[in-house]
């Protein structure tokens, strides 16, 4: 279960204490405030705070004294300006706070996203629950054969029970070994410090992560993409709904300039040139790898 009924009702009695305040509100994030949205089979995402809206990105880049907006449709220009023109650090001035539940696995990669502020859950201090990432069967997929870094086709049949029977088992295993060794009835108790060495990277653990919106981006960039590992893309997946919400003239700049955009060398963008001009270009007149070419077509048939 993602939430116990406890957890829940400090949750809903969080949303229920409305307070008034000067601050810019952005609509769309106060229906997200304190809401946990599933994530995995046992994970989610909460929004715990934020600061700024679309406009706090305009009046930072125009050092505005005021609302610093006279259109909105200034507002959204400029904004699709910055973005196209790397100006940055207007993005910065908002912020988020999160509160992820995550398997370890996937907070190992997520925890490579260096500039944010993390707190996580110490298992030093507390036990950890039995609650363990199990893939959905269709989830559950062989090595890829054209891509180290990445899955093929979902196993099947017998293999498929197998190894979700030794998924299981194995946490479950290792789970009852962690519980014993803690335990202090008829003996000391190994410190929680030590006991946790035994559980699998697919225990569950949580953050609370606070991040500006330049850097959500770059992390949503990378984690949403079709290359990135199913089970932190849902993750990605999930924030990018929040983002539109919250931000939706950055967020659809972000789509349009990063996720749906694409980089191209001189190399590529000369050979683009070459075919407007109605040349022949293949792979071996155009000077690039046999990889960089694919990624090439990739990019210019979509
Ligand atoms: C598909 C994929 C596969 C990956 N595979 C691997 C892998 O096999 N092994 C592996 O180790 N990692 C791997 N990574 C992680 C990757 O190398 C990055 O560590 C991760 O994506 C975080 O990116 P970042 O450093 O840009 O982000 P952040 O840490 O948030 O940094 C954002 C930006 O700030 C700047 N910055 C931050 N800290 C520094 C610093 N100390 N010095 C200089 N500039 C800094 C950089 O410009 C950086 O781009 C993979 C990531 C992806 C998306």
């Amino acid at each position: 279960m993602t939430l116990t009924p406890e957890q829940q009702s400090e949750i809903d009695a969080q949303r229920a204490s409305g307070t008034t305040t000067l601050r810019a509100t952005a609509p769309g994030m106060e229906q997200h405030l304190y809401t946990a949205i599933p994530v995995l089979d046992h994970g989610f995402i909460r929004v715990i705070d934020y600061m700024g809206d679309d406009a706090a990105i305009t009046q930072a880049a125009r050092v505005s004294y005021g609302k610093g907006t006279k259109a909105v449709s200034n507002d959204e220009g400029l904004i699709r300006y910055l973005m196209r023109h790397w100006h940055s650090t207007p993005f910065e001035m908002c912020e988020i706070k999160l509160h992820v539940k995550l398997p370890v696995f996937v907070a190992r990669q997520w925890i490579r996203h260096r500039t944010a502020n993390v707190n996580e859950y110490s298992a030093r201090y507390s036990i950890l629950d039995r609650e363990f990432y199990i893939p959905a069967p269709e989830h559950l997929a062989a090595q890829s054969v054209v891509n180290n870094q990445g899955r093929g086709e979902a196993l099947s049949g017998e293999e498929a029970d197998r190894v979700l029977r030794y998924l299981r088992d194995d946490a479950m295993r290792a789970y009852d070994h962690y519980e014993e060794m803690i335990s202090d009835v008829g003996q000391q108790g190994l410190a929680r410090e030590l006991a946790r060495m035994n559980l699998p990277a697919n225990i569950y653990t949580q953050w609370y992560w606070k991040v500006d919106l330049h850097n959500l981006l770059h992390f949503l960039r990378l984690r949403a993409d079709a290359h990135a590992q199913y089970e932190i893309r849902v993750y990605a997946e999930a924030l990018c709904e929040v983002v539109r919400d919250w931000v939706p003239f950055a967020y659809k700049a972000f789509e349009d300039y990063r996720m749906g955009g694409a980089t191209l060398s001189s190399g590529a963008l000369e050979c683009v040139r070459r075919m407007l001009k109605g040349e022949e270009v293949t792979q071996e007149n155009s000077g690039m790898s046999k990889g960089e070419w694919r990624e090439f077509m990739g990019v210019i048939e979509g």
